[in-house]
């Protein structure tokens, strides 16, 4: 007989499972839940939103329940997710849960208000640059100084630089944000009025200085000559500074030599395109803000489908509900389908392959027939070729877990989410195995084209 209450072996589950599942997997999907109820070989976790319940049952289910049949030392749990009333309230208790984290929204006009460290998700791709963010916001001018993040279009550069910028007001710094157009702009004008000394008494009175889009001063010469002196003034007197760059300072073709090396001084992130698992969580968090009821199907289906830019993916929502407010209906897949049709059509990867065509890849690559892929055969060569082809077709195309499983076999969609991580993650560690993966990739695009 179980003498544990379920608190407590879920408590225990929950320290098991911070070890097997990425940070940001588990700060979004697993942190606040708790452990309900446990009787009759059947565990209840209480769970914060109806979409946390769909997404673990759906990716997480088998490890939850080896991790709690470990625990239980029973043979046999089955496990249920239900949503727990104490958790919906969720804005005010969340910030319970960040409590380490400056959460600060200032009234300011110059920095967004939803452009805050706890509305940024927090996955893989950003990771550094938001505890480099929060680092700089925490002891300004000595932990990475210049702190200079990078990344493509869209990917949140501008939204953790108004989150330093409203956490710098909050503890009274006096600090100036501007876009490097805004800079030279200043600064032409100041040439032409005459008033450089006011332009650079302005900048070099600062507290911390922010300045988003560096790279729009590759090339001019006199303002970047103004912005290197700005900057070593700051910096000798332990300003804060922050850049922001759509590229890294070396590929910079036209900044000035003095001004990169400077850059380098400190600290450089970068932020990468969201994964699947980032951007589904980023959708679920701005459907929340906007209090859209939509199915994690629909989620699903945007998330697959546009992956370089997190401004498309959250266009791509606001598109899917506007449809479905003009059309009185409500927001399902076939809906979504439609209102993303032209959108889709333009992302690099939109054109999706088919699940039989990453078959045959994944075969001809491992040697073998793709009908070794889908039949029963358990060899150590062809289970790692099959969870290869689940993992392959999970990205490259948009079929659902349940599909992949049925084509490759009938098998549970369960075990397709499990092969998927665990190549993810084997991936990280095994060289031979990324190039062979990369390797079939670009032989499926390059045929594609
Ligand atoms: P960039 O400056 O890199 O071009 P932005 O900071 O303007 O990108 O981000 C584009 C949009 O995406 C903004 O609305 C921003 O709030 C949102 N966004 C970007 N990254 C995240 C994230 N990690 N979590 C939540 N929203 C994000
Ligand atoms: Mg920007």
């Amino acid at each position: 007989m179980e003498t544990r209450s379920a608190q407590e072996i879920w408590d225990a589950a929950l320290g098991e499972l911070q070890i097997q599942v990425s940070k940001p997997n588990y700060r979004t999907w697993l942190e606040k839940t708790i452990g309900l109820s446990y009787q009759d070989n059947q565990f209840v976790v209480g769970v914060p939103t109806s979409f946390v319940a769909e997404y673990l049952d759906k990716n997480q289910y088998s490890l939850i329940e080896k991790t709690l049949i470990g625990l239980t030392t029973t043979p046999e749990i089955k496990v249920s997710f239900q949503v727990n009333g104490k958790h919906q309230s969720s804005l005010s208790t969340r910030s319970a849960d960040w409590k380490n984290l400056p959460s600060i929204r200032t009234d300011s006009p110059i920095f967004k208000s939803n452009y805050v460290f706890d509305s940024f998700i927090v996955g893989s791709c950003n990771h550094l640059a938001y505890a480099a963010a929060q680092a700089v916001t925490q002891n300004p001018g000595y932990s990475y100084n210049p702190l200079f993040i990078c990344g493509g279009v869209g990917l949140g550069k501008t939204h953790l630089l108004h989150a330093i910028g409203h956490a710098a007001l909050a503890n009274n710094i006096k600090v100036i944000y501007v876009t490097a157009e805004q800079f030279t702009n200043e600064f032409v004008n100041a040439i032409r009025e005459r008033k450089t000394d006011e332009f650079r008494d302005k900048y070099r009175s600062s507290g911390m200085l922010l300045v988003d889009d560096i790279h729009f001063i590759s090339g001019k010469e006199q303002t970047a000559e103004s912005f290197f002196h700005t900057f070593n003034a700051l910096h000798n007197a332990n300003r804060q500074i922050v850049i922001t760059s759509d590229q890294p300072p070396k590929s910079m073709p036209f900044l000035e030599e003095r001004l990169r090396s400077r850059f380098e001084w400190g600290l450089i992130v970068d932020i990468q395109p969201p994964e699947f698992e980032t951007r589904l969580a980023i959708l679920q968090s701005k459907a929340k803000q906007r209090e859209v009821n939509i199915t994690s199907d629909v989620l699903e289906l945007i998330a697959r489908q546009i992956r370089q830019n997190i401004r498309e993916l959250e266009g791509s929502l606001n598109r899917v509900i506007a449809y479905a407010r003009l059309l009185r209906a409500s927001p399902d897949i076939e809906l979504a389908t439609h209102a993303l049709k032209d959108i889709v059509s333009k992302e690099p990867k939109g054109v999706f392959l088919t699940s039989s065509q990453v078959l045959k890849a994944v075969a001809d690559s491992f040697q073998m027939e793709p009908v070794d892929l889908k039949g029963r055969k358990r060899d150590r060569g062809t289970t790692l070729a099959r969870q290869v082809a689940m993992y392959l077709i999970r990205q490259e195309t948009n079929y659902s877990l349940a599909q992949i499983g049925k084509e490759l076999g009938n098998r549970d969609h369960h075990l397709v989410s499990q092969a998927h991580k665990k190549i993810a993650s084997d991936m990280t560690t095994d060289r031979g195995l990324n190039n062979k993966i990369l390797d079939i990739q670009q032989r499926l695009h390059s045929r594609n084209r």
